[in-house]
C-alpha cells in the first residue's frame, strides 16, 4: 500500500513539473464572468460570436464613373464559391451589366481608380446585429483610412446596438500594421523589416504602445499586428510585413509589440492598450513558387525550429489571438490542421487564446484547397481542427451552416462553446464589457508631436549603409545634388503597403502633409540645391511595377549641373497576391536609368526603397555609395536628409540576406553543406553561397572594434547557462549605435548543421572612443537544433560562438533531448 501511495505520488510530481504553465495567467473571477454570459447564450448566440463580417457589408459604396477591376471581381467571386463556370460568364461581362447584377452586394469590385464614398446602411447593420448575433467586424470601408470621429461614430453604432441586442460588446478589428494604418492623421512607422533592421526591440515595443494608444483613440481595441512570418524567400510579395529572416529576431520582436500593444496585464487591458493578432501561423513566407497564398514545403524540424519559435514566444508573452497562414504547409492548408491549431497551440502552450481565420479561408478549404466539398464540410473541418472565429466578410451563411451541423453532431457543442468562451474571455480581459468605447477625447496625444518624433527617430535607426567608397557620404551642405529615379518624390513608396488603403495606393492626399524624399532634401540642403529629374517614373493608374514611358536622356542632361547624383529606385508599394512578381531583378528601366548616369562620371548614390530586395547586381558597381532604406514610413524622407547630411548616423543592419543571382536565393543559416570549396582533382565541386549583401551586414560613419570575447565556460552540460561577454569600442570620430550580435555554429551534429544561428543580440550606444562590455546570458539549450523526430537535442560535442570579428570555441558534453 505505502509502495502504492509512493509511485502515485512520484507520477503526479512528474505529471506537475512537465505540465506546461498556462501562456496567460488563470483568472478565477473572469473565468466566473465568463461562464455566466455563456450559460445565458442561445445557439444562434455563440455562432454569431464566431463569425467576422467586413464593414463593407453594413454600407453602400457609391462611385462616380465605376470601372470594374476584373482580377478583384474573380477573387470575390471565387471566395464567395462562385463555381469556374459561372465566374467564366460573369467575366464575359460588361462593366455596366456586372454593376447592375452586382448592385446589391456591397463589396468593392471597383478598379483603384474609381472614386468611391461609402456611407453606413444602419437598417443593415440592425439586422446583422439582432438576426445574425455578429461578434465581430473588421475593415476600413473600401479599405481606405477613416478619421477619428467617422472611426468614433461607425464603432459607437456597433457597439451600441451590440449591447441593446445582445449583451455582448462587438470587438472590432484593424490592420493597423506600422501604426494606424487606417487612422488618417495618425503617427505612420517605418514597416516591421525596418524595426528588424534596427536590431532593436524598444522600438518594436514604443511603436506598438504608440499605435495601440491610437488606435483605441479611434475607438479601435485590436490590431492584425504584429506578422511574424518569417521572410526567407524574396520573391514572396509579403516580405516587409514582418522581421526579417530570422527566427529569434521575430521572437524577440514579437514579445516586445505584444507587451508594447497589450501591456503589462494580459488578463486586464488598460484603456491604452490593444489585443493582438500574431499572424500568420504559420509557414506562411515560404511558398515553393514564390507567390503569395501557394503552398509551401516546409521540413519538419525547420518548421518546429524556426517557424514555430516566434509564435511560440509571442504566445508565452501573452498574445490574446492568432490569425491563421491562408495557405499549406506539406499539403496541409493551416485551417484545417488540429495538430497544428489545437494540438500545438492550445493544448501544448497550454494557451486560452483565441484563434482567429484569415480573410475567407473556411471558405479557400473548398475553393482553393480542395480538401472540403462545399462551405458546410470546409466550416466543419475548420471548426473542429481549432478554428474560433470565421473572417467571412461578406456572407452570414456560416451561422445558417455551422448551426446545421450541431445539430447533426458533426460539430459538438462542446466544441463551440470552447470556441465561444475564448472569445468572450477575450473581449472580458479588453473591458469591452464595462466600456465598450473609448471616447477621443480620453487620447489628447493623438497624432502628437512626440509620437512624429519617434516615428522619426525610428526611421533612422532603420535605414542601413552598405556601401561608402571614399567616404562619399555624408554629402556637405552647398553641394549640387541631382534627385531621380521613380522613388524620389512619391510618399506611396516610402510607406508600401497597409499605408491609408490596403495596397498603399491612391492615398497621396492622406500622406500629403509629410515630405517625400525629395522635399526632405530640399528643406536639408535649400531648394537651389536640388535638381530633381526623375527620369522613371512609376504608372499610377496601372499596376504597382507598371512604369511610363522612361526620360532618362533628361536625367543624364540634368546630371551636368550636379556634383553628385542621388539615384532613388526600387519598387512602388503593394502586399498580397497583387504584389506577385515575375522577376526579381530591378526593372530595366531603372537599371537602365544608372547605367546612363554612370556614364557622366558623376558619383552615384544609390537609395533603394523597396519591399523586398531587388537584384541589382549589375548595377551595384556603378555606385559609390549604396543606402537601403526599406520601407520607412512618413518620416523616411526626412530620416534620410538627416544621415545623408550626418547629422544622425547610420546603425541598421540588413534583415535579410540580400541576394545576387536568381538562382543563388539563400538564406543566412544556410547548411555547411551549401557552402563547400573547390575540392581537388577532375570534379569540380564548386558549391558558393554567393549574396550581393548578407544578413547582418550595415556600415556607418564610425567604426566598431570587437575584442575579449569570452564564455564563464569552456566545457559546459546541456543544463548550463553560459555568459557570453565581448568588448565593443567606438574606434571612430563619431556618435553611433551598434547592434551587437551573437552567433553560433554546432560543428558537428547527427543532421547537417546550419552554417551558424544568430542567439542573442543587444544594441549599445557608444561615443568616440568609448567601450562597453555587452554581456549575454545564453542557456546552452538555446544552442540545440529539432532533429529529425521533431524534438530539440543538444548533442555533445564543440561549438563556436562569434561576435564581430571574435571567435571562441567551446564545448558541449551530454546529448539530451527535450521538448519546449
Ligand atoms: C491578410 C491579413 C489581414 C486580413 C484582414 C488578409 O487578406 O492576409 O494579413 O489581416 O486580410 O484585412
Amino acid at each position: 500500500m505505502k509502495k502504492q501511495l509512493f509511485t502515485i505520488a512520484i507520477a503526479i510530481s512528474t505529471l506537475s513539473s512537465t505540465a506546461q504553465r498556462p501562456a496567460i495567467p488563470h483568472n478565477e473571477q473572469l473565468e466566473q464572468k465568463v461562464e455566466a454570459t455563456l450559460a445565458k447564450m442561445t445557439l444562434d448566440d455563440k455562432i454569431g460570436q464566431m463569425l467576422e463580417l467586413n464593414l463593407d457589408l453594413m454600407g453602400k459604396m457609391s462611385a462616380e464613373n465605376p470601372k470594374v477591376d476584373r482580377n478583384k471581381l474573380k477573387s470575390v467571386l471565387q471566395q464567395n464559391g462562385v463555381g469556374s463556370k459561372e465566374a467564366d460568364m460573369v467575366m464575359k461581362m460588361s462593366d455596366k451589366e456586372i454593376l447592375d447584377k452586382m448592385k446589391n452586394f456591397n463589396v468593392d469590385i471597383f478598379t483603384n481608380d474609381t472614386k468611391r464614398s461609402w456611407k453606413m446602411n444602419e437598417e443593415m447593420l440592425d439586422t446583422i446585429i439582432s438576426k445574425w448575433r455578429v461578434g465581430s467586424i473588421l475593415n476600413a470601408p473600401a479599405t481606405r483610412a477613416a478619421d477619428v470621429k467617422q472611426w468614433q461614430e461607425w464603432i459607437t453604432k456597433i457597439q451600441k446596438l451590440s449591447m441593446k441586442y445582445i449583451g455582448i460588446p462587438c470587438i472590432y478589428g484593424l490592420d493597423n500594421n506600422h501604426g494606424v494604418t487606417y487612422v488618417q492623421q495618425g503617427t505612420i512607422f517605418p514597416q516591421p523589416i525596418n524595426i528588424a533592421a534596427s536590431f532593436n526591440t524598444e522600438l518594436a515595443y514604443s511603436g506598438a504602445q504608440i499605435c495601440a494608444y491610437e488606435s483605441r483613440a479611434a475607438n479601435c481595441p485590436w490590431v492584425y499586428n504584429p506578422t511574424i512570418d518569417l521572410g526567407r524567400d524574396p520573391r514572396w510579395p509579403r516580405i516587409w510585413e514582418s522581421y526579417g529572416e530570422d527566427a529569434i529576431v521575430n521572437a524577440r520582436m514579437a514579445e516586445a509589440a505584444v507587451h508594447g500593444y497589450q501591456g503589462d496585464d494580459n488578463n486586464h487591458l488598460g484603456k491604452y492598450n490593444v489585443a493582438t493578432s500574431v499572424k500568420h501561423y504559420f509557414g506562411y513566407g515560404a511558398p515553393f513558387s514564390g507567390k503569395d497564398r501557394t503552398p509551401a514545403y516546409i521540413s519538419p524540424s525547420i518548421l518546429r525550429e524556426k517557424y514555430f519559435e516566434p509564435f511560440k514566444r509571442a504566445i508565452e508573452a501573452g498574445a490574446l489571438t492568432i490569425m491563421v497562414n491562408s495557405g499549406s504547409v506539406n499539403g496541409v492548408p493551416l485551417h484545417s490542421s488540429y495538430e497544428y491549431l489545437t494540438k500545438w497551440l492550445k493544448e501544448d502552450l497550454n494557451w486560452d487564446g483565441m484563434i482567429i481565420t484569415d480573410w475567407a479561408d473556411i471558405n479557400s478549404l473548398y475553393t482553393r484547397e480542395k480538401v472540403a466539398k462545399d462551405k458546410k464540410d470546409a466550416i466543419r473541418i475548420a471548426i473542429n481542427a481549432g478554428i474560433d472565429m470565421s473572417m467571412d466578410p461578406y456572407s452570414v451563411d456560416f451561422c445558417i451552416l455551422l448551426k446545421q451541423l450541431v445539430n447533426e453532431d458533426k460539430v459538438k457543442m462542446e466544441r463551440i462553446d470552447d470556441a465561444v468562451r475564448r472569445i468572450l474571455r477575450l473581449k472580458y480581459r479588453l473591458g469591452l464589457f464595462d466600456s465598450p468605447n473609448t471616447p477621443a477625447k480620453d487620447y489628447p496625444k493623438f497624432g502628437c508631436k512626440e509620437f512624429a518624433e519617434k516615428a522619426l527617430n525610428s526611421a533612422e535607426e532603420t535605414e542601413v549603409l552598405l556601401k561608402n567608397e571614399n567616404n562619399i557620404l555624408p554629402i556637405a551642405h552647398g553641394t549640387k545634388i541631382l534627385l531621380t529615379g521613380p522613388n524620389a518624390n512619391q510618399m506611396r513608396c516610402l510607406n508600401g503597403g497597409w499605408t491609408y488603403s490596403w495596397q498603399g495606393s491612391r492615398v497621396e492626399d492622406l500622406s500629403e502633409p509629410y515630405n517625400t524624399i525629395y522635399e526632405a532634401f530640399c528643406n536639408k540642403y535649400g531648394k537651389d540645391n536640388i535638381i530633381l529629374e526623375q527620369g522613371v517614373t512609376y504608372n499610377e493608374e496601372g499596376k504597382y511595377f507598371d512604369e511610363n514611358k522612361p526620360e532618362i536622356d533628361k536625367a543624364v542632361d540634368a546630371a551636368q549641373q550636379a556634383d553628385i547624383i542621388v539615384a532613388c529606385i526600387g519598387e512602388n508599394s503593394y502586399t498580397e497576391t497583387p504584389g506577385n512578381l515575375t522577376d526579381l531583378t530591378l526593372s530595366e528601366n531603372q537599371r537602365n536609368l544608372v547605367k546612363a548616369l554612370s556614364k557622366t562620371g558623376k558619383p552615384i548614390v544609390l537609395v533603394l526603397n523597396e519591399g523586398r530586395p531587388r537584384i541589382l547586381a549589375d548595377i551595384e558597381p556603378l555606385a559609390t555609395a549604396v543606402v537601403d532604406i526599406l520601407l520607412p514610413g512618413n518620416y523616411g524622407g526626412d530620416a534620410l536628409a538627416n544621415l545623408i547630411a550626418g547629422d544622425a548616423n547610420f546603425s541598421a543592419k540588413m534583415p535579410y540576406t540580400y541576394p545576387k543571382e536568381i538562382n543563388s536565393l539563400i538564406n543566412y543559416d544556410y547548411k555547411v553543406s551549401e557552402e563547400v570549396g573547390t575540392m581537388a582533382g577532375a570534379y569540380d565541386y564548386d558549391a558558393k553561397v554567393v549574396q550581393q549583401w548578407p544578413f547582418g551586414y550595415g556600415l556607418s560613419y564610425t567604426n566598431y572594434e570587437y575584442s575579449n570575447l569570452h564564455v564563464d565556460k569552456s566545457n559546459f552540460t546541456s543544463n548550463d547557462e553560459l555568459t557570453v561577454t565581448i568588448d565593443v569600442k567606438n574606434a571612430g570620430q563619431k556618435a553611433g549605435k551598434e547592434s551587437v550580435l551573437l552567433y553560433s555554429s554546432d560543428l558537428v551534429a547527427s543532421m547537417t548543421p546550419d552554417s551558424r544561428r544568430l542567439r542573442a543580440f543587444n544594441k549599445i550606444e557608444l561615443q568616440p572612443g568609448e567601450t562597453k562590455t555587452v554581456t549575454f546570458t545564453l542557456p546552452a539549450r538555446d544552442l540545440a537544433f529539432v532533429g529529425t523526430n521533431g524534438k530539440w537535442i543538444i548533442e555533445e560535442g564543440e561549438f563556436v560562438l562569434s561576435c564581430g570579428n571574435q571567435t571562441v570555441k567551446i564545448n558541449c558534453e551530454d546529448t539530451k533531448e527535450f521538448s519546449r
